[in-house]
């Protein structure tokens, strides 16, 4: 247990509701490991109390926090700078202090991605299929084109946002971008980013061709709770591989540390370490 001093450096994380995070104690395990002098909370705050806790980290010192739902796009909007890449996913989960200038960055589509590399599952090269096209599909198809993915289709019941997202990655990169499910063609990865297989909708399946998979096709799931969704399983019947939403929560958060202490680590230790810490959770 780290005991803390006049030098320990603030961070947190903002949501709504934020009882269930499982942040500080991958903070607090990587902190602790590291010997990084640090406390990592977290806040609770509704959307109208947004702009009044920011001044409260300002006026506190705070080094830097991590920012959940409902906040991740309306928080831009009380940041000094906001990063490319964030910018351009329209979305922030991380904010540095650096020299009292608040900095926007966005680490979940590389931590999906990297987690994937870690998994064994190569991007590069493969064609994607992704349902749903919220906030996180948005931030995972940017960094699966950068990853260097053939293709990505996409497939929500919101047609405009599909669209959004599929101009965005035109505008960004050259990957090949479709919004119609070719039934005849392999898709290496398929990815569920809809709240379907969670709570209240643990017997819901969002896949509606799950005949297209087999042996070959890697199926991940953003969700982590349960850590078989009904989509895993089906997938893991039909002898795909499987991965669940851990990973991407796991590699958010050590990419986040890193910015937060300008520091690096070993990704594939705390990987590891914090999978088994959180392996309540883990398939
Ligand atoms: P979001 O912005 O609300 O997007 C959800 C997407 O799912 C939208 O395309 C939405 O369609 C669709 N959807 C919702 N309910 C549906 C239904 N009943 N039938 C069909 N489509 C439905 O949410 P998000 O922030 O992207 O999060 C998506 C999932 O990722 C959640 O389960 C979240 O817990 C998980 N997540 C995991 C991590 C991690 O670290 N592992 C990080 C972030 C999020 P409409 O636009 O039409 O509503």
């Amino acid at each position: 247990m780290i005991e803390t001093t006049n030098q320990t450096k603030l961070f947190g994380i903002m949501g709504t509701p934020i009882e269930h995070t499982l942040s500080p104690k991958m903070h607090s395990y990587m902190a602790e490991e590291s010997g990084v002098d640090m406390s990592y909370l977290a806040f609770d705050v509704a959307p109208e109390k947004l702009h009044t806790a920011m001044e409260g980290m300002k006026s506190v010192g705070a080094c830097g926090f991590n920012i959940t739902a409902p906040h991740k796009i309306e928080i831009m909007k009380e940041l000094d700078e906001i990063k490319d890449d964030a910018s351009n996913m329209n979305s922030v989960n991380t904010i540095v202090n650096r020299n009292g200038k608040w900095i926007g960055f966005n680490t979940d589509g590389d931590g999906f991605c990297s987690s994937l590399i870690l998994e064994g599952c190569e991007i590069k090269g493969r064609n994607v299929l992704i349902i749903g096209a919220g906030g996180s599909a948005r931030g995972v198809c940017y960094k699966l084109a950068e990853y260097g993915a053939a293709s990505i289709t996409i497939t929500a019941r919101t047609k405009e946002k599909i669209h959004i997202i599929a101009e965005m990655l035109k505008k960004y990169s050259s990957t090949e971008v479709y919004d119609v499910i070719d039934k005849t063609k392999k898709y290496d990865i398929i990815i569920n980013s809809t709240p379907l297989g969670m709570h209240p909708n643990e017997d819901k399946n969002p896949c509606e061709f799950m005949d297209i998979i087999n042996e070959g096709t890697v199926c991940c799931d953003l969700i982590y709770n349960p850590a078989k969704t009904l989509f895993l399983q089906e997938a893991e019947g039909k002898g795909a591989k499987i991965i669940n939403g851990l990973g991407m929560l796991v590699m958010q958060g050590i990419l986040a540390f890193e910015l937060f202490n300008e520091v690096k680590l070993d990704h594939k230790k705390y990987y590891k370490e914090l999978s088994c810490l959180l392996g309540d959770f883990k398939i």
